[in-house]
């Protein structure tokens, strides 16, 4: 899908931060760094300490710590987000779940990118909001967890950790974000045991952190006041509001460059300039007096071997040559080989790949392996434009090129000199069996509470490593080094000229439905579309979908016959549904030259990411509901965005958009039932001057229906004809029991008798911001509650106004709907039907 989102022109600086410390990840546009940038990189090749971050979710990192570690002290910085944010809403298209944890992973990156951070994850799943620690520890795979954390301490080896939030404070945040806390300090304790997790030896080393804080701030003390007076004796504060002469920007100023990539949650943000202090309490370790690094030995002697090194390079940063960096040339060869000596492998590999990336930056390389094409399919030959080019005098020659992942080697043996492009026309010729480009976390099937990663390398890793890479081996004077480059798609753009795309493997044939759910509430069959896309030229095959046994589909089999790659073919079957109750899920299946294709390609491109490319099994969810109805014609109020008024119109109610002008009580007269969507009275402004007419309608014998709505920020003072309070009471647990206060009303048993039943296979959560009081005119309908906690009574309140009934309802219908869940729709046309049944 494209989205027509404006590319911002990306900040100048932008490539100085952190490049590449670990190598390239997705196809981007090339990092090309200018004389400042280059000696701020040697200025971080010369620091030998790294922090790690830990939060819950994209969004809680504090980017102004981030980039302060980074661009001031030089230090490496990891932000170590336990989940991938999938659990959110998105504020910038219509992807949720894995989708939108996929583009929450790259707002990340592309956040790292800016700050200088490096990233890392663990497979648990951000499921929904949760109340306490223990409620989330047992959704998650705790075990899993913690040894990812441990693991991602192992792998980075931070010598100082940073929690966001207050291990100490289960209950007042959500509970991803304390147990995200309390397993960064279990992980602290076993990071070094080899003892525990003895599998990761395999791959990793056991390693043991010095200090661990909290980044504490006003906001964990309720008010500025209140920690103004706290105990700080155990607290580091500092400015992190340094101002970057080199850069042309203040601190905050980039940090907030970093959080506005967070644009699915809408935090685009504004910089700041002047002093700002951070502070960090004291969790585990000794208390430094100034500095977090304190008594830990940041300079190159902390290796064995690393003295010399240290004063090579100290000679190379002080006499650094803004105008021809090349100078350092014979010096930096002189440390990289050093550097490649270095018994200790973790600062070994770290360092390399860091002053590789200088080495190149400073003799003007550029290497680049492009696909003429933007994707293929496995077994395919693939077109190269090869091109690296000199741009300095030091003496340098491209021996040969290695092309990954059939690793064929072409010899060059081809000196560089200054300013002279080589290019080289190669074919890339794929596996039969390679991969298709997608997240290596959503290849198996996920469990409500954890990704699973089958490859236990992978496990951390923000994105899959790419297959497809060219390896140019490049001698420097005598010294062969080994430059990875990725194979990149690129074409020029009429608007916004040379546009970089990753390089994709994709399958031969995918196939998708126009839907996700179909609901059936009749017996009656219905034509349901298959769309087939050709991942190659000449695509034939044959197709048919697999069900359910109680579900027949005609016909059996049809065929397809696609000339082009890219082109589609739309086959339609007709879905017959069973009598009773019940639901299946749909899968086509494509057969070309005797295999079989039941995958769907989805790409997901937006300006400030990278394309996507995310291939999953392809499914509909077909749903056989039985449902009886009084009344048709509902008028639906949009509130802040759900999908409500389509779910009712697949269950064959006839529904209409009101805008809040359009509302009178007599354009109202005609509808069964208004509904208003969620959160209405908190973000249609106008309708406060309806809220009049939409009571009247309700007087007369109307049926207003309101959903959820947060008690803050509300643009009446109240939506109800009675005294109604709204809370913040919410039951999360999707499956917490219901039972019945007003087992005869007939919103329960008119015209569907709605039992135990209905309640089951909810998804997410039952409801959110329950009215907690409310005046004797309405009936409280049902009770839950979560796990040790007061039952709850206000999810569903209907009062008789008038003629007419008032019904107000904090269940999270606009979250069952999308899923298909029988019993919220049973319930919600009893609602609907109210008043109708006499
Ligand atoms: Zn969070």
């Amino acid at each position: 899908m494209k989205k027509t989102i404006i590319l911002h022109s990306m900040p100048k600086f932008l490539s100085l931060l952190l490049f590449l410390a670990l190598g390239y990840t997705q196809a981007q546009t090339p990092e090309k760094l200018n004389s400042s940038e280059i000696y701020q990189e040697i200025k971080k090749l010369n620091f030998l300490g790294s922090v790690l971050y830990v939060g819950a979710h994209p969004d809680d990192e504090n980017t102004r710590l981030i980039s302060y570690f980074e661009n001031k002290k030089k230090a490496r910085v990891a932000y170590l987000s336990l989940t991938r944010g999938d659990g959110g809403q998105n504020l910038i298209g219509p992807e949720l779940r894995e989708k939108l944890g996929l583009i929450r992973t790259q707002e990340l990156l592309a956040a790292r990118k800016i700050d200088g951070g490096e990233q890392i994850f663990t497979r648990a799943n951000d499921f929904g909001y949760s109340k306490t620690p223990e409620e989330t520890l047992q959704i998650w795979d705790k075990d899993k967890v913690l040894s990812d954390v441990v693991l991602a301490i192992r792998k980075f080896k931070p010598d100082v950790i940073i929690n966001r939030f207050d291990h100490r404070s289960p209950g007042s945040t959500h509970g991803h974000h304390t147990s995200s806390a309390m397993l960064s300090l279990r992980a602290f304790e076993l990071a070094a045991k080899p003892t525990a997790y003895p599998e990761q030896l395999k791959y990793t080393s056991v390693f043991q952190p010095k200090r661990v804080f909290f980044n504490t701030s006003y906001w964990f003390y309720g008010s500025r006041e209140a920690f103004e007076k706290a105990d700080k004796s155990e607290m580091l504060s500092f400015d992190v509001g340094v101002y970057f002469p080199e850069l042309g920007l203040s601190n905050s100023e980039i940090a907030a460059i970093s959080r506005s990539q967070h644009q699915s949650q809408g935090f685009g943000s504004t910089g700041t300039r002047g002093q700002v202090n951070e502070y960090l309490e004291l969790i585990r370790g000794d208390m430094p007096e100034r500095d977090v690094f304190e008594g830990i030995d940041t300079s190159w002697s902390r290796l064995e071997g690393g003295k010399e090194i240290g004063e090579i390079l100290g000679r190379v940063e002080s006499d650094f040559d803004f105008l021809n960096p090349s100078q350092s040339l014979p010096q930096l060869m002189k440390a990289y080989k050093l550097i490649r000596e270095l018994k200790n492998e973790h600062w070994r590999e770290v360092k390399s790949q860091h002053i590789k990336e200088i080495i190149v930056a400073c003799s003007g390389l550029f290497l680049e392996a492009v696909a003429t094409r933007p994707s293929a399919t496995g077994g395919e030959q693939v077109p190269l434009e090869l091109e690296a080019i000199n741009r300095s005098s030091f003496p340098i020659q491209l021996t040969s090129v290695e092309l990954s992942p059939n690793n064929s080697q072409v010899q060059v043996n081809k000196t560089l000199d200054n300013n002279q492009p080589w290019t080289e026309e190669l074919l890339l010729r794929l596996p039969d069996n390679i991969k298709n480009t997608s997240p290596y976390w959503l290849r198996d099937m996920s469990t409500n509470g954890m990704y699973k990663v089958s490859s236990p390398e992978l496990i951390g890793k923000p994105e899959t490593p790419l297959q497809t890479l060219a390896n140019f081996n490049v001698d420097f004077d005598g010294t062969e080094i080994a430059i990875e480059r990725p194979i990149i798609h690129k074409f020029n753009d009429a608007v916004f000229g040379e546009t970089y795309r990753p390089f994709m493997i994709i399958p031969k044939a995918s196939v998708s439905f126009e839907k996700d759910v179909e609901i059936f509430e009749k017996s009656e069959s219905r034509s349901i579309s298959v769309i087939v896309t050709a991942g190659k030229d000449s695509l034939k095959g044959s197709l048919r979908l697999e069900a359910g046994k109680n579900w027949k589909i005609l016909p059996a089999e049809t065929s397809f016959k696609i000339n082009q790659k890219g082109g589609t073919a739309i086959r339609t079957f007709e879905i017959i549904p069973p009598d009773e109750q019940d639901q299946s899920l749909i899968k086509p299946i494509a057969k070309v030259e005797g295999e079989e294709y039941s995958d769907e390609l989805i790409q997901i491109d937006y300006k400030h990411i990278p394309l996507q490319n995310l291939v999953m099994p392809a499914k509909l969810k077909a749903v056989r509901i039985k449902i009886q109805k009084k009344g048709e014609y509902i008028g639906y109020i949009e509130g802040a965005g759900d999908v409500v008024p389509q779910s009712l119109a697949q269950i064959g109610y006839r529904v209409e958009y009101l805008e809040p002008e359009e509302i009178s009580s007599e354009s109202l007269k005609k509808f069964d039932a208004v509904v208003t969507g969620i959160r209405a009275y908190n973000v249609a402004e106008d309708l406060k001057y309806q809220q009049n007419d939409l009571l009247d309608y309700v007087r007369n014998g109307g049926n207003l229906i309101v959903q959820y709505n947060t008690s803050r920020g509300l643009i009446v003072d109240n939506p109800a004809p009675y005294p109604l309070e709204i809370s913040r009471d919410r039951v999360t647990d999707e499956k917490a029991p219901v039972s019945f206060l007003a087992k005869e009303h007939p919103v329960l048993n008119k015209p569907n008798k709605i039992t135990e039943k209905d309640f089951s296979n909810w998804v997410q959560e039952r409801g959110l911001y329950f009215p907690n009081r409310w005046s004797e005119e309405f009936v409280p309908i049902l009770s839950m509650n979560d796990k040790g906690e007061e039952p709850t009574q206000g999810s569903l309140l209907v009062a008789k106004y008038g003629k007419g009934y008032f019904i107000y309802t904090g269940l999270s219908f606009f979250r069952q709907f999308p899923e298909g869940v029988p019993g919220a729709y049973r319930l919600f046309a009893n609602m609907v039907s109210i008043g109708k049944n006499e």
